[in-house]
C-alpha cells in the first residue's frame, strides 16, 4: 500500500468487505488539512482491485486539490464500489457503503460519481448522515451537482477562448465534446445557447441522437472525437482521454473538460504544452460540482450565491494561464503547485492552534 505509485502520504484508506451484502468499496482519504474530506462515491467494473485502489488514491488527491483551489473549507476524499452490483442487491450494498462512510465519523463525506445515482445517494443517506447531493429544496442548490459542473466547464471554456485566442464570446467557434452523459449534454446546451458549433461522440448513440435533434450537433465517432480540426476539446467521459498519442494530433488549441485526471500521463501534458495547446487544469475547470455540494454541506446552498461562485472559476483559470505563461510552466502543473501550497499553509495553521 505505502509503495502504491499512487500513494501520496493519504492520511488514511479503509478497505471494505461486507460478505452479507457483497460490497467491497475503497474509501481514501487523502487530507483532512482544509476541513472534512469530500468527494463522490464511483461505481465500477474495474479489472482488479489493484486498479480500484489506483483510481481511489488518485481522484482522492484530485479531489484534495479540487477543493483547495475551489477555496472551499474540505479536504479530499473519494470512494470507490467495485462493479457490477447486481440489481437485486444494489439497494443492500449501498446501505453496507452507508455504514461504511459512518464508521469514519465525519472523516470522509460522498456524494454521487460515475456510476451513483441521487437515488443511489438517498439509499446512502438511510445509514449515513455523511452524505450529500441529495434533493434541491426550492430555490436552493442541490440534487445533481452536474448542471454547476457544466457551467463551471463553459465559464472555464470562455475564460481559456479569451486567453489563448483572444476572443470574449464563442460564437461560432467548434466545440468537440467527448462524452454526452450528466455533465456532457448540459455543457452543449450551455455551448449552444452562446452560439458554439457542436461536434459529439458518446458510446450511447441514443445521447448523441438527442444532442444531434436538440442542438443540431454533429456527430463523429467515438474513436475520431478528441482528433476534430475544432477550436475546442472537451472531454467529458472518463479519466486519461489525453494520452501521448491524442496530445501529439490533437487538432484543437484548448482542452477544456469535465473530466477528471483527463492526462493519462504526465508526459501528456508536457506534449500539450510544447505544441502550444492551452490545456485548463481538470480539477479547476470542473469544481462546479464540489461548489454545489459544499454549498448543501454548509447550508449556504442559496442558488444565486452558489452560482457566482462557480463563476470564479473563470478568473481562477485565468489567473493560472496567466502564470504558466509568465513562468513558462504547463498549466497543470502550475495549479498542482498553488493546490500544494494552500494545503501546506492549512496544515501549518492547524499545528499553530493546536500548540496554542
Ligand atoms: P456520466 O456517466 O453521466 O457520463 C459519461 C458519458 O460518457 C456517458 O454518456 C458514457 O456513455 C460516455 N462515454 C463513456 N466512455 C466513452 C468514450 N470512450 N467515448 C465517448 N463517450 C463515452 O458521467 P458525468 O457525471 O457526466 O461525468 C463525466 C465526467 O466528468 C467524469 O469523468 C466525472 O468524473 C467528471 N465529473 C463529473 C462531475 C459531475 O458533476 N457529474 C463533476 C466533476 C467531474
Amino acid at each position: 500500500m505505502f509503495d502504491h505509485p499512487d500513494y501520496d502520504a493519504h492520511e488514511k484508506v479503509l478497505m471494505v468487505e461486507d460478505a452479507a451484502t457483497g460490497l467491497k468499496a475503497i474509501i481514501a482519504v487523502h487530507s483532512t488539512a482544509l476541513g472534512a474530506a469530500a468527494g463522490g462515491c464511483r461505481l465500477w467494473a474495474y479489472d482488479s482491485g489493484v486498479s480500484a485502489l489506483g483510481d481511489a488514491l488518485r481522484l482522492s488527491r484530485g479531489m484534495s486539490y479540487k477543493n483547495a483551489m475551489a477555496n472551499l473549507p474540505m479536504g479530499g476524499g473519494k470512494a470507490v464500489i467495485l462493479g457490477p452490483v447486481p440489481a437485486d442487491r444494489r439497494e443492500a450494498v449501498l446501505e453496507a457503503f452507508g455504514r461504511a462512510v459512518d464508521s469514519l465519523d465525519g472523516q470522509y463525506i460522498t456524494a454521487e460519481d460515475v456510476g451513483v445515482s441521487v437515488a443511489d445517494m438517498k439509499i446512502v443517506a438511510r445509514t449515513t448522515g455523511y452524505v450529500s447531493g441529495l434533493d434541491a429544496a426550492v430555490g436552493k442548490s442541490g440534487g445533481d451537482p452536474s448542471p454547476f459542473t457544466a457551467r463551471g466547464v463553459r465559464v472555464g471554456i470562455e475564460a481559456a477562448v479569451k486567453s489563448k485566442l483572444g476572443r470574449s464570446d464563442l460564437a461560432g467557434l467548434k466545440v468537440a465534446v467527448q462524452g454526452l452523459g450528466h455533465v456532457g449534454s448540459y455543457l452543449c446546451e450551455e455551448l449552444y445557447t452562446l452560439g458554439a458549433r457542436l461536434v459529439v461522440a458518446d458510446i450511447n448513440a441514443e445521447r448523441v441522437t438527442e444532442m444531434r435533434d436538440r442542438f443540431g450537433a454533429e456527430s463523429v465517432s467515438v474513436k475520431d472525437i478528441l482528433l476534430q480540426a475544432v477550436d475546442v476539446v472537451a472531454p467529458c467521459a472518463l479519466g486519461g482521454a489525453i494520452s501521448e498519442d491524442v496530445a501529439k494530433h490533437l487538432q484543437a488549441t484548448i482542452v477544456a473538460g469535465a473530466a477528471n485526471n483527463q492526462l493519462l500521463t504526465p508526459q501528456a501534458g508536457v506534449i500539450l504544452g510544447e505544441r502550444g495547446i492551452l490545456y485548463a487544469p481538470d480539477y479547476v475547470i470542473n469544481a462546479g460540482g464540489i461548489i454545489m455540494v459544499a454549498g448543501e454541506i454548509s447550508g449556504h446552498n442559496d442558488e444565486a450565491h452558489i452560482q457566482a461562485q462557480v463563476d470564479a472559476i473563470g478568473p481562477r483559470l485565468a489567473d493560472i494561464f496567466a502564470k504558466a505563461k509568465s513562468t513558462n510552466v504547463i498549466t497543470n502543473v502550475v495549479a498542482d503547485s498553488m493546490a500544494r501550497d494552500k494545503i501546506a499553509a492549512a496544515k501549518a495553521k492547524g499545528k499553530v492552534t493546536e500548540a496554542a
